[in-house]
This record gives C-alpha cells, sequence and structure tokens, in this order.
C-alpha cells in the first residue's frame, strides 16, 4: 500500500477551468460551438473526493473504466447530485453487462456481438437504457477493444438488427505512437456514413486534434485529477 496524496479540490477546479478554456480554444479554431463538445472527466483510480471536488467546481460528467469501481464509487455521489452522468469507457466483459447497465449512462464500449446480446438482455430486466457508443480498434491494435473498422459497419447494423440497441456515436482510442488525426478523421466519415452524431475522441493528450476533427465529447482523466498511481 502507498499512502494516497489528499485531495486538491482547487487544482482540480483550476485544471477543469483550463481544460474549459482549452476546449473553447479549440472549438473557436475549428469554426464549431463550445456548447457541442462535452467534456467527460475521467475519474478512474481516483477516490470520491476527487470526484466530489470536481462537482462543487461544477463538472457533473464523469467517465470510469471498471464496472466495480463505477458501482463502489458512483451511487453515492449520485444521490446527492441528480444531474451527474457516468461513462462507462473501459472494455466490458459479458458478465458485466448487468451490472453495467445498472450504473452507467452512457456505455462507450460496446465492441462484440455477445456483448450486445448482453446489454440487450440486460436492458430488459434492469428496465433501464443507457445511451450506447461502439467501440472501433481504428489502429487495428490486437491488445485493444473495439471493432476493427472492416467489420464496423456490419456490427452496427447487428446491433440494431439483431438485437433491438440503438447506437448513438462511436469511440476510439488511436494508437499512442501514432499521428491520431488520421485515426479521429476515419472515425468521424465512419459516423456520418451511419448517420451517428456522437464521437466520443481525444484524451489529456490529444483532445484538440479530436476536436478539430469533429469530436462530441472529450475524454480527460490526468489533465483534470493529476497522474494516476499505477495499481
Ligand atoms: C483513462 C482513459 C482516458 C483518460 O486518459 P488521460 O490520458 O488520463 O486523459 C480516456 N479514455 C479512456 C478509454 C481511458 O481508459
Amino acid at each position: 500500500m502507498t499512502d494516497t496524496p489528499p485531495i486538491d479540490g482547487d487544482a482540480i477546479a483550476a485544471n477543469l477551468a483550463r481544460i474549459k478554456a482549452r476546449i473553447a480554444a479549440a472549438c473557436e479554431r475549428a469554426g464549431r460551438d463550445p456548447a457541442d463538445v462535452t467534456l467527460v472527466a475521467v475519474s478512474k483510480t481516483h477516490p470520491a473526493e476527487a470526484v466530489r471536488a470536481a462537482l462543487a467546481a461544477g463538472q457533473a460528467v464523469f467517465g470510469e473504466n471498471r464496472v466495480q469501481e463505477a458501482a463502489a464509487k458512483f451511487p453515492a455521489l449520485r444521490a446527492a447530485h441528480p444531474a451527474l452522468r457516468l461513462h462507462l469507457i473501459g472494455g466490458l466483459q459479458t458478465n458485466k453487462a448487468r451490472d453495467a447497465v445498472r450504473v452507467a449512462d452512457v456505455i462507450e464500449s460496446l465492441d462484440r456481438p455477445r456483448l450486445a446480446e448482453a446489454i440487450a438482455d440486460a436492458i430488459r430486466r434492469e428496465g433501464r437504457t443507457p445511451e450506447l457508443l461502439v467501440q472501433v480498434n481504428v489502429g487495428d491494435e490486437p491488445q485493444k477493444s473495439g471493432v476493427s473498422r472492416a467489420e464496423a459497419p456490419a456490427f452496427l447494423r447487428a446491433c440494431g438488427e439483431q438485437h433491438g440497441l440503438t447506437v448513438s456515436g462511436l469511440m476510439c482510442i488511436p494508437p499512442e505512437s501514432e499521428d491520431p488525426t488520421p485515426h479521429f478523421r476515419s472515425l468521424a466519415a465512419l459516423a456520418a456514413d451511419h448517420g451517428l452524431k456522437i464521437l466520443s475522441m481525444g484524451m489529456s493528450g490529444d483532445f484538440e486534434a479530436a476536436i478539430a476533427a469533429g469530436a462530441t465529447q472529450v475524454r480527460v482523466g490526468s489533465a483534470v485529477f493529476g497522474t494516476r498511481s499505477a495499481r
């Protein structure tokens, strides 16, 4: 066990203000309205107290990548802040689909038929319908979640026709070592082809490039909450 550093609420508020200013500037450069870009503050590995500091600074949209961590942290926060919205952004195991549907407002990692089936079943059982984004493995990296770019059109069709799911948009994490812009553009083109409005792309290191390519949601973790300690 390592000591967790104390939460600096002022630093989190200042970081949020800085990120929002950078989002606004990136929108200005791209001729876009900042109201069309949602900041998802990625709070994974950071304690509930850090999320509370962000909520106090006016941030209402959060991202977590593990269902168990989200389920441990968020129900109490949501009870105190009804406007809170939680996005699940990590690879999702089929056997966690029901917990995911229970805790999330948006699931960004729909990427295979068995998971689509499990989520559809969970929606029926829970009577709760999170917004769904399909994750696309734009760099075809074997270690990453996401449907391949080539299989995405057939998968999108199957989500609706076979599983009765409404997909609202696409999400991607480009390869770390490459220029992300071609990958962002490729995801934007795929979304446009399928009439999908939501594009979740861009993280702390590349959200401005993602906004230039059309991102409607950026997922920013370390630039808001600080570096994550290894777990
Ligand atoms: C952790 C994570 C982020 C945030 O990454 P930062 O580089 O800390 O901004 C964004 N998206 C996904 C899917 C993540 O797992």
